[in-house]
């Protein structure tokens, strides 16, 4: 079993520590949050009081940050610092393709390996180890992660050279915020044309307007599986965050020169969604701001 240097260990990285530290490595870890300190203490972590004293001697760094100027901020002040030329750099938060590219030739450049990771699932396969991860970087890099990476997730697929991960992790979002506002839309003219939404649900969900947002999240209370909708909207994946995902997918359309209309019009409603004050519910209930209410 390996050191592991562990930074950030909020909603999502506390569990996923918890996991490495429970398959049996040493996770000396790292938040600037004395509370998230405390649970990892309670989870079988090492707290440290410091990033560097966290990285100093690991085997593997792995970060979980909220966004790419964390990331930049972390590496820039404490990883390239001490770790050790032969760790393996590996990057869980969601950030910007061009941050997760920069970061991981600034880290080249030093002869160090980074990947950038990361994850679809939210802070109940964090919990739970059954995350999957994209990972984009080089061949090497990727064999190396993975071991760390399996120790917390179900899935771990090799995306592309570094950058592919977030790009991968971006584009499936856009697919599951516009297809959301759609299938809100949808439940939503149903409910005016007079349809009954259980029949709708039966309906579409073996039809062709089927999708994940339809069949296993469906935004309507008492239709199909339990959902966060079955909770009023609590828990599961806050709409502050597709909002962030949204985003980055529109940031990085502008730099490819991709048309991503549908995504951009879905940015826009959990803009609007985030400006009423609901960025803390799940994204499925923006189907009450469809509903005028
Ligand atoms: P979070 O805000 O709960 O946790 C982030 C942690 O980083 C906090 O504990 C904070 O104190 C710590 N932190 C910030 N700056 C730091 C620094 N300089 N040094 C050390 N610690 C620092 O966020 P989260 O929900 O755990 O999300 C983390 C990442 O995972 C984000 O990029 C998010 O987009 C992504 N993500 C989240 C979910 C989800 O459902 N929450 C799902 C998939 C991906």
């Amino acid at each position: 079993m390996a050191r592991v240097a562990f930074i950030g260990l909020g909603n999502m990285g506390g569990g996923m520590a918890a996991n490495l530290a429970k398959k049996g490595h040493d996770v000396r870890a790292f938040d600037l949050s004395a509370d998230a300190l405390a649970r990892a203490k309670e989870a079988g972590c090492l707290p440290v009081a410091t990033a560097a004293e966290a990285i100093e001697g690991a085997e593997a760094v792995i970060t979980m940050l909220p966004a790419g100027r964390h990331v930049e901020e972390v590496y820039e002040a404490a990883v390239f610092a001490n770790a050790a030329p032969g760790a393996i750099l590996i990057d869980c938060s969601t950030i910007d393709v061009a941050t997760a590219k920069r970061v991981a030739q600034a880290a080249a450049d030093r002869g160090i390996t980074a990947v950038d990771a990361p994850v679809s699932g939210g802070i109940a396969a964090a919990a739970a180890g059954t995350l999957t991860f994209m990972v984009g970087g080089s061949d090497d890099g990727f064999a190396r992660a993975e071991p760390y990476l399996s120790a917390m997730g179900k899935a771990v697929i090799h995306a592309g050279a570094s950058g592919a991960g977030q790009a991968a992790k971006i584009c499936n979002n856009m697919i599951l915020g516009a297809t959301m506002v759609a299938t809100c839309e949808a439940f939503v003219l149903a409910e005016k044309l007079g349809l009954d939404a259980k029949a709708f649900f039966d309906i579409a969900s073996v039809s062709s307007g089927q999708s994940w947002s339809m069949t296993s999240y469906c935004p309507v209370p008492g239709v199909g599986p339990t959902t966060p909708a079955d909770n009023d909207y609590q828990g599961g994946f806050a709409a502050a965050l597709m909002l962030k995902d949204l985003r980055l997918a529109a940031e990085a359309a502008a730099d490819a020169g991709a048309d991503t209309p549908m995504g951009e019009r879905a940015r826009d409603y959990y803009e609007r969604f985030a400006d009423a004050g609901q960025g803390g519910k799940d994204f499925s209930g923006i189907i009450r701001m469809l509903r005028g209410e």
